[in-house]
């Protein structure tokens, strides 16, 4: 017997169950159909090897089930005449049991559900970000270099942001365009540098710390800006303290954070912190200083800015500048892990993008 023509026996006997449920029919005519059906079913034994999926469902539920339609016909075979009775009972059981021993039959058939060759589902694992993890990259080669670590909050006042690190008042980078004032005299710090403020006037040289931080400018985003940034601060105030200590430091940092055959190259520049003032330069650590997009073909990577420590913000600081000199530079993180993960999109950086983040 065909796959279909199971269903369709099926189908029918359901119609007939559903009519001796309404009552009001002839019981008789209505056994021998259903007899007419059952029967030359209960002879086969092979009406479960075709059926799969909703058609197996619907023969499970008209054969075997204690509401299905069989077991509906079975309820009512005691007010039929003896003989159509007993051909009817014999019928009904010769089907229930053969289609329970099928059933049985299929189901130690059937593949075994349970893969254990499947890979397993492996529970997702959260990893720090990598932001964070060259901070404390930062942190660990600042220290290896006799820095401690210090902190100043994000929200700034106009005093250390600007003014104790002799930023005149119509400087463009007070200008609340360059800013995100918050009141008239509180903004969100646009560099690391006020912390030195705060760690000089809470301290007396020798005095040789780091701080790594987020800082804001409003600029517009694109792949090399982004309103908020990283940066770490150094700071070095002692007797004694020159350029060359400077410029020692960069080296090993840049060293230690990136490799041995990296080189420093200091620019000449202007900044009212510091007075000389110089650009940082670290050859290309993509290319090796031959050229590259990450370095816009210049072989160079522009890190940060640097110089002697402005007499006028020692004093500020109640520092003297006739017997202490110091050094201060900040560089920007962002750049130092762009160039090391080898990512040309700073808005990568920020966007949290876990298919992004877990690559590395
Ligand atoms: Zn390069």
């Amino acid at each position: 017997m065909a796959a279909q023509s199971v269903v369709e026996a099926a189908e029918r006997l359901q119609r007939i169950a559903n009519a001796l449920s309404e009552g009001n029919v002839n019981l008789e005519a209505l056994y021998e159909e259903a007899l007419a059906v059952i029967e030359p079913i209960s002879e086969e034994e092979h009406l479960l090897e075709e059926l799969e999926g909703k058609q197996l469902e619907v023969v499970k539920r008209v054969f075997l089930f204690r509401k299905g339609a069989l077991n509906q016909l079975f309820r009512f075979i005691s007010l039929l005449p003896d003989d159509l009775k007993r051909r009817v009972g014999a019928a009904i059981n010769r089907t229930k049991s053969l289609f329970e021993t099928l059933l049985k039959k299929e189901e130690e058939e059937e593949p075994i559900k349970f893969d254990v060759t499947v890979p397993g589902r492996s529970p997702e694992v959260g990893r720090r970000h990598i932001i964070t993890r060259t901070i404390e990259e930062i942190c660990n080669v600042m220290r290896q270099l006799g820095f401690s670590y210090t902190e100043g909050p994000e929200v700034e006042d106009e005093y250390h942001n600007f003014v104790a690190l002799n930023i005149p008042e119509h400087h463009l980078a007070r200008d609340e365009k360059a800013n995100f004032y918050i009141t008239d005299t509180l903004l969100l710090r646009s560099q690391t540098s006020p912390v030195q403020i705060r760690y000089m006037e809470s301290h007396k040289p020798p005095i040789r710390v780091f701080a790594p931080g987020r800082v804001y400018r409003p600029d517009t985003v694109d792949a090399s800006h982004y309103y908020a940034f990283h940066q770490v601060e150094g700071l070095w105030v002692d007797e004694g303290i020159s350029f060359a200590h400077l410029k020692t430091t960069l080296l090993l940092f840049s060293r230690l954070m990136v490799g041995e055959d990296v080189k420093v190259r200091l620019r000449p520049s202007f900044f009212p912190f510091t007075e000389p003032s110089a650009e940082i330069d670290f050859s290309c650590f993509v290319c090796g200083g031959k050229g590259c997009p990450t370095c816009g073909k210049k072989g160079w990577l522009e890190i940060g800015g640097c110089g002697m420590v402005n007499p006028n913000v020692l004093r500020y600081c109640r520092i003297d500048p006739e017997r202490y000199t110091g050094f201060a530079f900040g560089i920007g993180i962002d750049r130092i892990v762009m160039a090391l993960y080898g990512i040309n999109d700073i808005r990568l950086l920020f966007q949290n993008d876990i298919r992004f983040l877990e690559q590395f």
